[in-house]
């Protein structure tokens, strides 16, 4: 049987219609959350991201501001507009576009980002929570998107085991340790460049987390029958339509012949980051009230 299809649009939509309640809790205050993203340089795909964001805002009706910084300027104009947004009143979330222009810092950017509206959850603060197990205040969008599809598919990974390709601190590191803490309880492997029995560790895993950003590296051989397939990654391969490109996972799409349920590209966990982008906005402006 075909495996089951996450449908990370539709869980989406359902985080969004919950906020629209806490958003309109805010007004009656008379207080409209407020998104402010950094975008430096013209990273065409950072457009396309920084883009979706505001319609999302745009959606829900949260604020949003755009502050375009220059792709030659200097490690001091960008750390100055964020200083100038984290001292705003009016601003409740801050996000500064990844990619940085090469040779700009971005760990160092992140950090002096005001914990209290880092909307990425990517300050030192918020992951050291994580690490603490403290997973109350502002999460990495896409490991806590990728939690809330796993909510979505009953799975029970209580002891299960999970295995998660990719050790970024964006996604691999902090999707880790959500899976791992106590509650969640997934026996968690960390797989990365260096790792040498991937196929093996995959056919053991009950639950594989894909980021890593090589169109179709997972194939149907490496699953587990029954296993549930979440794919991080998003690629850019050229064909010759009008675009020039498509989008692919991580993986294969024949991994759906084996897999108990698997996650689309696109469709799956790209629009679970942004409705968490847009959750952790409410939760910051409401954490600031
Ligand atoms: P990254 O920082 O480049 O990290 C990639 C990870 O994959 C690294 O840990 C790397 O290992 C590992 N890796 C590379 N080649 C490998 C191989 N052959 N076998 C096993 N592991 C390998 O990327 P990222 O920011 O985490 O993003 C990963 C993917 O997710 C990308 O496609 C990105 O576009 C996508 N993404 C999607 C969303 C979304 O919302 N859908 C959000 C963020 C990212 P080393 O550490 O050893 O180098």
């Amino acid at each position: 049987m075909p495996a089951t299809i996450i449908d990370g649009k539709k869980i989406a939509r359902e985080i969004e219609a919950e906020l629209i309640g806490r958003i309109s809790d805010l007004s009656k205050n008379g207080v409209v959350p407020c998104l402010a993203v950094v975008i430096v340089g013209d990273d065409p795909a950072s457009h396309v991201y920084v883009g979706a964001k505001e319609r999302a805002c745009e959606r829900l009706g949260i604020r949003s501001v755009r502050v375009d910084v220059a792709s030659d300027a200097e490690y001091e104009e960008v750390a100055s507009t964020v200083r100038g947004l984290n001292e705003d009143p009016g601003i409740n979330g801050v996000l500064v576009q990844s990619p940085l222009p090469s040779g700009m810092d971005e760990i160092s950017i992140t950090d002096l980002i005001d914990p209290q509206k880092d909307v990425d959850g990517f300050h030192a603060q918020n992951l050291g929570r994580l690490v603490q197990g403290d997973v109350s205040g502002l999460l990495p969008c896409t490991p806590a998107g990728v939690m809330r599809m796993l909510e979505s598919t009953n799975l029970d990974i209580r002891g299960k085991r999970a295995i998660v390709i990719g050790r970024s601190r964006i996604v691999g590191m902090p999707q880790s340790i959500l899976l791992a803490q106590r509650g969640v309880d997934a026996t968690v492997t960390i797989a990365h460049s260096r790792t040498s029995d991937m196929a093996d560790l995959c056919r053991s895993a009950d639950l594989i987390v894909a980021a890593v950003g090589r169109p179709n590296m997972i194939t149907a051989d490496w699953i587990k029958p029954g296993a549930t397939v979440i794919d991080v990654g998003v690629n850019r391969v050229n064909d010759d339509s009008e675009k020039g490109y498509y989008l692919s996972g991580d993986v294969h799409p024949d991994v759906r012949e084996v897999a108990g349920a698997v996650s689309p590209v696109p469709g799956g966990v790209g629009p679970m980051t942004i409705a968490m982008l847009m959750s952790n906005t409410v939760r910051a402006t409401e954490m600031q009230q």
